[in-house]
């Protein structure tokens, strides 16, 4: 379990040391493309940093923007360790305090028992990821977490096209082949519900 020590000094003198114990939880920032998820994520984890917690961060394989670590479009990044499948994240996380997880709607719904199991070793688990792909449709491994967090943040972003602050759709900007998922953050805009179309898949 997550721990802050708390040094209390008088005139220089250590007069008091305690011990914060920090219950674990799951949380979810979750949002459409260009919303500031990854800034968020960041932003928690630095937080945990300050505080004194271990930190281990997770981004999935299928993420081929960023090769070693979690980046925000703002220039803000951690170094995070790359996994092919969720059950891998076990592999990492001895001895860690907080565990972040970026881009989790690239893995498989087994991450949702993988999430359950490092939450009950006592730690914190912070979540990242998009909440509906290009058709609008829910990704099922994020709906999935954010049913079970403690704390769920829906941030929205710009709308390319009203500009109201409102946008939580990713309006895929080209034709959309089979089944295939773009990476490319070229190929999305920002839309709200108002200003969606839906794109035909071909
Ligand atoms: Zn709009």
């Amino acid at each position: 379990m997550p721990q802050t020590l708390i040094t209390l000094k008088l005139e220089g003198e250590i007069i008091c040391v305690y011990f914060f114990m920090q219950r674990p939880t799951i949380e979810v920032i979750t949002g459409c493309m260009f919303s500031g998820k990854s800034e968020e994520l960041l932003r928690r984890l630095k937080r945990h940093r300050i505080a004194g917690h271990s930190l281990c961060i997770i981004k999935p394989a299928h993420d081929t923007r960023v090769e070693t670590c979690v980046r925000s479009r703002s220039g803000a990044e951690e170094e995070a360790i790359t996994v092919s499948y969720p059950a891998d994240i076990l592999n990492c996380v001895a001895g860690k305090d907080v565990v972040g997880i970026d881009e989790v709607h690239f893995f498989s719904p087994e991450l949702v028992d993988v999430v359950q199991e490092v939450f009950s070793q006592g730690k914190i688990v912070l979540i990242s990821g998009l909440d509906t792909d290009f058709s609008g449709q829910p990704f099922k491994t994020t709906a999935l977490l954010m049913a079970l967090a403690h704390k769920v943040t829906k941030l929205t972003a710009i709308c390319a096209i009203c500009k109201h602050d409102a946008a939580n759709r990713n309006q895929l900007l080209v034709s959309a082949k089979g089944n295939r998922f773009f990476v490319g953050d070229s190929e999305y805009e920002p839309r709200c519900t108002n200003c969606f179309e839906a794109t035909q898949v071909i």
